[in-house]
């Protein structure tokens, strides 16, 4: 994660920017694939930065933004986000009113953000970890507490434990977490749960819960929050296995219908475009796309793993649609010459992680790619 320099700006926009700004540390969304094909001549390129879903958008998802094309696209889209809503609630046996969706979940973290934030609250969350989960809070001027995965990419509970020991306002977790890959057990899940205060909303972002459930050992944290009275938020999202990123949905459940009505004052009234709500509804219904994502992810998953295992890299175990691995080497290099044969993967920047890079696992041919190109800078060096 870099912080872009305010210092190059003009005295008098400087002096406009809020100082949380001036600091806040840029996203970083990897390289642009068509950039990288211009500036190194070639013919294609693989991106494995994002986490993207190689079979895209389901045929009927497709077919819905079609029919809503033929209908016109002159009005504003539906507000309440009706229909989607409705569907969600009933999918996940829960109140409809006890559902919010957003433009990409990444919309509703930064609208719990907005709503819940005050400059200087604690924010806890874990280290490594997705970007937005840093910067939002940030934004608001939140106090960052990071609680780093064991050496063995492990939950360690004592640190939580002390981190959560305090006036704590969020905890703010991805799980499985972005980047490692990595789930908490179900003991830990409930140690998480009991540990963090009631004082605090406890927050579980779960956008990549599809791969993991098929997993028999995955907690799934709605149903580990579902009966729980204190406040809490799970987060899922069609932008990965649903292969909607494109569209920009994602969505929220929470404990208590007060919460999401707070999200709903701090958000624009028409923040989920009406293609991207039909072909969420439609998506939903396409469980063969999904089955089939999740399949190819869980074959590739263990291929590539084993793989990399083999040829001595540190891998974290995964049960995600991406792995986190230990090139024992300056990452940022090594996404460098990966990107010259035209593979593109994130070299992680957080410190204690900078040896570290995450790529995500798409076809076969694909994978096998990047993985020849990375064993190619070990023979290198
Ligand atoms: C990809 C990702 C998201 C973003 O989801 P959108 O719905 O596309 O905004 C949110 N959280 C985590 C942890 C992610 O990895």
């Amino acid at each position: 994660m870099e912080t872009e320099g305010v210092n190059s700006y003009s005295p008098a926009v400087r002096a406009l920017v809020r100082p949380e700004v001036h600091r806040l540390p840029a996203y970083d969304p990897g390289a642009d694939p068509e950039a990288v094909a211009r500036d190194f001549h070639l013919p294609r390129v693989i991106k494995l930065s994002n986490n993207e879903n190689p079979y895209g958008i389901s045929p009927a998802a497709a077919a819905a933004i079609h029919r809503r094309l033929a209908k016109g696209m002159g009005r504003y889209p539906d507000p309440a986000g009706e229909a989607l809503c409705t569907v969600l609630a009933d999918r996940h046996c829960v109140e409809r009113k006890r559902v919010l969706i957003g433009n990409g979940s990444e919309n509703i973290l930064e609208l719990l953000c907005q709503a819940f934030i005050n400059a200087g609250d604690t924010v806890v969350t874990q280290s490594p970890c997705f970007g937005l989960h840093e910067i939002f809070p940030l934004m608001m001027g939140a106090r960052l507490h990071k609680v780093p995965l064991r050496a063995d990419f492990r939950f360690d509970a004592p640190r939580w434990r002390a981190a959560l020991d305090g006036p704590v306002k969020l905890v703010l977790v991805s799980h499985p977490c972005n980047p490692s890959g990595t789930v908490f057990s179900g003991d830990q899940l409930e140690y998480l749960i009991h540990h963090t205060p009631d004082s605090a909303l406890l927050v579980v972002d779960e956008a990549y819960f599809e791969y993991a459930r098929v997993d028999a050992c995955y907690a799934d944290a709605l149903e580990a929050l579902r009966h729980r009275s204190r406040p809490w938020l799970v987060l899922r999202t069609f932008s990965k296995a649903y292969g909607l990123a494109g569209l920009r949905v994602g969505y929220g459940i929470a404990s208590h219908v007060n919460l999401i009505e707070a999200l709903h004052r701090v958000r624009t009234p028409y923040n989920v475009n009406q293609l991207a709500q039909d072909a969420a509804i439609a998506a939903l219904d396409d469980s063969a796309h999904l089955q089939k994502s999740a399949r190819l992810v869980r074959g590739e998953r263990t291929r590539i793993t084993a793989a990399l295992r083999d040829a001595g890299f540190r891998v974290a175990p995964s049960l995600a649609n991406f792995l986190f691995i230990d090139t024992d080497g300056d990452a940022l290099s090594i996404v460098r010459d990966l990107q010259r044969v035209g593979v593109i993967v994130k070299a992680w920047r957080e410190p204690g992680y900078e040896s570290y890079i995450r790529a995500s696992l798409a076809l076969p041919a694909e994978n096998d790619a990047f993985l020849q190109a990375l064993l190619r800078t070990r023979v290198g060096a």
